[in-house]
């Protein structure tokens, strides 16, 4: 198959091809189709399998140019907001089309400018609510309402701001919503927002030919010099490091630098700047090492990584599926290593039993002990400024 055998309008199929898309991949080859036939669609397949393309192109070719906020994306991250517009606007080059950002964390002026004169409108659910209730967007347009990543934004707790936004939107509108899992509580959306809706299911799992899974038995107060000590010796050409918490990822983070092992840190608590700071470098290979939670980790779209390091497991399974997502991306092979203490091993069997991935376990070699200081230095630096200052 190929996207010119798809019926695809003359400049969207151009974009295509500047590009360099030419197939589609599984789930857009399954959807495009009767997403153009104007049906709902609840997508459902694995990170990085290419949804944003599976709604994005059709998209494209249903918004005509002019008319204001004939499409409304929700993503639950700014990243990934940013990241499905800079999709969109490339599918749409030749189109012309206008694509409007709408997140938290920047001004609403450029944003209720962009509402008022952009054909698509790509943002997160409670900012978007934000100016449909201060009445800066115009929703009588809206034909099509899609939810990306509908999966994480229910675990965010977007439930009722999409709820009260889906409100606002005309009934006859189509809606779209793509996901990597369907835990039993997105039904409940599926249901309320989408009408006779086909389901596409493609690939949910990760391709075990290219993903190699293993775990280490780790005691806690070891587990930092074994993270530096599998770095060194798996040499990774680019990784991330999850942990659990902002706290956790900052401290891992610092401690890395410590050793000389050049590491950004990204989470929420950092602002938009920082992160995306840290995102670029890493995007552009000026560091190797990403020390990042769950959700800073959404808007990582690199096709490069070479290993997942769990320093922490998730609570959540579909956590662990993203996060192993992130890895053998595009044909390239990846290796997941997941370092297990007393207070992982739960979530570790939790995850083990929903997904039943072949997983082994790592022989590890001799490690040199490493100190690690819970506390990033710049807190206690700043604590000794306090004490000087007064
Ligand atoms: P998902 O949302 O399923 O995690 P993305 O939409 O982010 O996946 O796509 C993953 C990567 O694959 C992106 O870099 C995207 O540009 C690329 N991609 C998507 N579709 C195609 C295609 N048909 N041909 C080539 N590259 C593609
Ligand atoms: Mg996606």
């Amino acid at each position: 198959m190929k996207f010119e055998n798809m019926n695809i309008q003359e400049n969207v199929l151009g974009s295509l091809n500047n590009i360099g898309f030419k197939e589609p991949t599984k789930i857009q080859s399954e959807t495009i189709p009767i997403i153009k036939q104007g049906y709902d669609v609840i997508g459902q397949s694995k990170t990085g399998s290419g949804k944003t393309a599976a709604f994005g192109i059709p998209l494209v070719e249903k918004v005509t140019k002019g008319t204001r906020a004939q499409a409304l994306v929700l993503a639950p991250t700014r990243e990934l907001a940013k990241q499905i517009a800079s999709e969109i606007r490339k599918f749409s080059d030749l189109k012309g089309l206008s694509v409007q950002t709408v997140y938290g964390g920047v001004s609403m002026r450029p944003q209720i400018m962009g509402l008022k004169n952009s054909e698509i409108i790509v943002g997160t659910p409670g900012r978007i609510l934000d100016h449909m209730r201060r009445g800066n967007f115009d929703t009588k347009n809206v034909k099509m309402f899609v939810l990306d990543e509908a999966d994480r934004m229910i675990d965010m707790g977007f439930i009722d701001d999409i709820a009260k936004i889906e409100n606002n939107l005309p009934d006859d509108r189509q809606t779209l919503l793509f996901s990597a899992t369907m835990p039993r509580k997105l039904n409940k959306i599926t249901s309320r927002f989408t009408e006779n809706a086909k389901r596409i299911k493609t690939e949910t799992k990760v391709d075990e030919g290219l993903l190699e899974q293993h775990y280490c038995d780790v005691k806690p107060y070891e587990k930092f010099s074994l993270l530096v000590h599998l770095m060194k010796e798996e040499d990774p050409e680019l990784a991330i490091i999850f942990c659990k918490t902002r706290r956790e990822t900052s401290a891992v983070a610092s401690n890395l630098k410590k050793q000389g092992i050049n590491a950004e840190a990204i989470h929420g608590g950092l602002s938009q700047h920082q992160r995306e700071k840290a995102l670029k470098k890493f995007h552009d290979g000026r560091i190797r090492f990403l020390v990042a939670t769950d959700v800073a980790s959404r808007g990582i779209d690199v096709d490069n990584i070479s290993h997942i390091f769990n320093y922490r497991l998730p609570s959540n399974a579909e956590d662990y599926v993203n996060r192993i997502g992130r890895t053998a991306r595009a044909g390239k092979s990846g290796k997941v290593i997941s370092l297990l203490s007393k207070d992982d091993h739960a979530s570790f069997r939790r995850i083990m039993e929903k997904y039943s991935y072949k997983v082994g376990k790592l022989e590890i070699s001799d490690f040199k002990e490493i100190p690690f200081r819970k506390r990033s230095s710049k807190r206690r630096r700043s604590y000794k400024n306090y004490r000087r200052r007064r």
